[in-house]
């Protein structure tokens, strides 16, 4: 072992839960509402990242490595795409898979790895680097890792056929900011209604430093800045069903709505499926997930007192409150109450915030 290769691999996961959660009483309900759903939701970045360092007793010069990203995981394989774009058809070195608590997670879509080149088109992943912005499903109070390494959530709405609801836009923004994931917030089907009707909502996502785009794929508006916001980028996809997810995607790109088998979407609730993650290629640059067959981005393992850090505009507010855990719904004397009565936080904000602090699912 002396002259080992030292590899980096994953504590057991429960070592990355916060230490908060070591507390009975909210163990007791922890688990309830784990066992009570089973679904899809972005893990705090860095959350599962903690790794110690092994060395082989097998040492490999690292020259040899070559780096890359997994987009897709099947059985023993994984699909690599290297740095120019060429794929290689890779395995998982056995210690890697041995180390792992869970071994499906032993390398998963959307790693960034090194590589043991065989010189053809075909390696052996050797190391896998800590991973930051982690999709997970939950299942039994177990967690497998669907993606690594995501930038971004795009949360797409439609103006009209669906009519919009403005609630669920701070619901899948609250799920971005509890994954730690930069949102975006595009509003489609404008073609269908008056754009000055929606430029206050566009003002108010906008001011709160979420880009905001107005989108048509018919008339192509927005299109361009949207394109230019998932240059470069791992980007997931969420909305209902038929807010226009795919149709943007293929205005994006050609072909790519229907690469993306089945984007995220909120009605689909209790559907399981086993298919694992992929990551997409834009030609322009980065990488568009397809999470098939998923449970939309819930807060399900969000506390009431955890949903005031999921809106930014509150924070300001909150050391004026007279209760360090105060509620900001009840309590007599609280800076976001009075935030809110001098229109400096928005009710419909603080509408939201009330319907996920209370649990509110719809
Ligand atoms: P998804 O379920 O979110 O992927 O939605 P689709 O992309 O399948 O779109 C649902 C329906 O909305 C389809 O009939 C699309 O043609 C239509 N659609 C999508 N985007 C727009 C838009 O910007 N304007 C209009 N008028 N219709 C759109
Ligand atoms: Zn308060």
């Amino acid at each position: 072992m002396a002259k080992g290769k030292k590899v980096r691999v994953e504590f057991r996961k429960n070592r990355g839960k916060p230490p908060r959660e070591n507390d009975f009483t909210r163990h007791v309900g922890q688990v309830e509402a784990d066992d009570a759903v089973s679904g899809e939701r972005v893990r705090a970045k860095g959350d599962l990242s903690r790794q110690r360092t092994v060395t082989l007793d097998d040492p490999v010069d690292s020259t040899d490595f070559i780096s890359g990203r997994v987009l897709r995981v099947f059985g023993l394989f994984s699909d690599v795409e290297r740095d120019d774009g060429t794929i290689l058809r890779c395995t998982v070195r056995r210690i890697l898979k041995t180390m792992s608590l869970d071994e499906r997670s032993a390398v998963t879509t959307g790693d960034r790895v090194k590589v043991r080149w065989d010189g053809k088109n075909e390696g052996v992943i050797e190391h896998v680097e800590p991973r930051r912005g982690i999709l997970t499903r939950a299942s039994r109070n177990r967690e497998h890792i669907l993606v690594a390494n995501v930038d971004q959530l795009v949360v797409v709405v439609s103006l009209v056929d669906p009519a919009l609801k403005v609630h669920l836009i701070d619901r899948y923004l609250a799920s971005a900011e509890k994954g730690e994931l930069k949102p975006i917030l595009v509003l489609n089907k404008v073609d269908l209604t008056d754009p000055a009707l929606v430029q206050p909502l566009v003002g108010a996502y906008s001011q709160l430093g979420i880009p905001t785009v107005l989108t048509s794929v018919p008339t192509g508006l927005g299109i361009d800045r949207l394109r230019n916001l998932l240059r470069n980028q791992t980007t997931v996809f969420s909305g209902q069903s038929g807010v226009g997810k795919s149709s943007l995607l293929n205005a994006v790109e050609p072909g790519l709505g229907r690469l993306v088998r089945e984007v995220s979407d909120v009605t689909n609730k209790g559907q399981h499926t086993t298919t694992t993650a992929e990551l997409i290629r834009l030609s322009f640059g980065g990488w568009v997930v397809d999470t098939p067959g998923v449970r939309q981005f819930q807060l399900w393992d969000t506390r009431p007192e955890e949903v005031e850090g999921y809106f930014r505009e509150f924070r300001p507010f909150v050391t004026q409150c007279g209760f360090p855990d105060c509620s900001h719904t009840h309590e007599s004397k609280c800076g976001v109450k009075s935030a809110v009565a001098k229109r400096l936080i928005s009710d419909r904000r603080y509408y939201s915030y009330l319907g996920l602090f209370n649990g509110v699912t719809e």
